[in-house]
């Protein structure tokens, strides 16, 4: 592996902080990631990147990167001058029956992508840096984290809300990105942002999907050629869900047919719902939706979403 770790020679000189803006993706692209451990010796590069006026974006990761992945990075990388991206499995967010043991964790390549995609820095802590010994402080988040994942995987958004927060102190970034597929996950990190005052801006990203439709999922490798074929059940609910709520269907009618067509593909449905974009709560026409499914398709559970715009008229 040519990148250096933070122990060798690092990547020789940061560039001057007087790039133009537009030439960053070019600049970067091929450049080496240096890679790092430690999360001190992160927040010491970053802090020095600000001081000396760069922008730093910030994309955090589980690693077993995929092109949505890889669009976070070309976003930041648009209105930042340096990105680091980290790559932490993280444990506290998987419940006792979930796949932590089997994520894939295909370090190496992932390293690769991220020295293609144009990553200043690849973060990659161990979970003792993260969670030190006798750790016990956990980030609780209420509001949007009530209700379909907060019910179905219980700790889940303790987990994500506590390694978010662990991370952008880690990084401390101006912007950090995140994806649209995992919409209630925004909400929260959103909703503790900003009650905790935490100096980030954030972005949302829009959904990269295969050319039929499905949403790219680290999880996807799990699902065998048969799954594979009925997990494009999930965007046709919400392809579904979209047209029969710009038609101006009312929620439980839209409801009813995400869930008949995904029962008849076959996907074990943990929720199938249109609900407001910022409360997920019932959702009002003049406000911006969301539609929102989950489910497993064999022992493989995937998620996807899709916005939708303010509509008038019956709903
Ligand atoms: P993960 O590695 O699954 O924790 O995802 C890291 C980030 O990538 C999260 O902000 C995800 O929402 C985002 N992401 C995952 N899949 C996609 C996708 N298909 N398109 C865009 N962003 C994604």
């Amino acid at each position: 592996m040519a990148t250096p770790s933070e122990d060798g020679s690092g990547r020789a000189g940061a560039g001057p902080a007087a790039d133009h803006a537009a030439d960053h993706a070019a600049d970067r692209t091929g450049v080496t990631s240096r890679l790092i451990h430690d999360p001190v010796t992160m927040r010491g590069v970053v802090t020095a990147a600000r001081a000396a006026g760069r922008r730093v974006g910030f994309v955090p990761t589980m690693g077993a990167l995929h092109r949505g992945h890889v669009s976070l990075v070309a976003a930041a990388l648009e209105d930042c001058d340096d990105v680091a991206v980290s790559i932490f499995v993280n444990p506290t967010q998987f419940g006792p029956a979930e796949d932590f043991a089997r994520y894939p964790r295909p370090l190496a390549a992932d390293i690769a992508i991220l020295e293609a995609a144009g990553a200043r820095w690849t973060f990659v802590p161990e979970v003792a840096a993260i969670y030190p010994a006798g750790c016990a402080t956990r980030v609780v988040v209420d509001g949007p984290a009530r209700g379909f994942e907060g019910d179905l995987r219980p700790g889940h958004f303790v987990g994500v809300a506590t390694v978010v927060c662990r991370l952008l102190h880690a990084v401390p970034a101006d912007v950090a990105y995140f994806g649209a597929k995992d919409w209630q996950q925004t909400r929260v990190i959103d909703r503790m942002v900003r009650d905790l005052g935490l100096p980030v801006e954030l972005r949302i990203c829009p959904t990269v999907r295969e050319p039929d439709g499905l949403a790219l999922s680290s999880r996807n490798t799990y699902l065998s050629s048969d799954e594979r074929g009925r997990a494009t059940a999930l965007v046709e609910s919400l392809r579904v869900a979209t047209t029969m709520w710009e038609a101006g269907a009312a929620c439980p009618v839209i409801e009813a047919a995400m869930r008949k067509l995904l029962e008849h593909r076959g996907v074990v449905i943990d929720y199938a719902a249109v609900v407001d974009a910022e409360s997920l709560e019932p959702p009002i026409d003049a406000r911006p939706a969301v539609a929102l499914v989950a489910g497993r398709v064999g022992v493989t559970r995937l998620i996807d979403t899709m916005p939708l715009r303010p509509r008038s008229g019956a709903g």
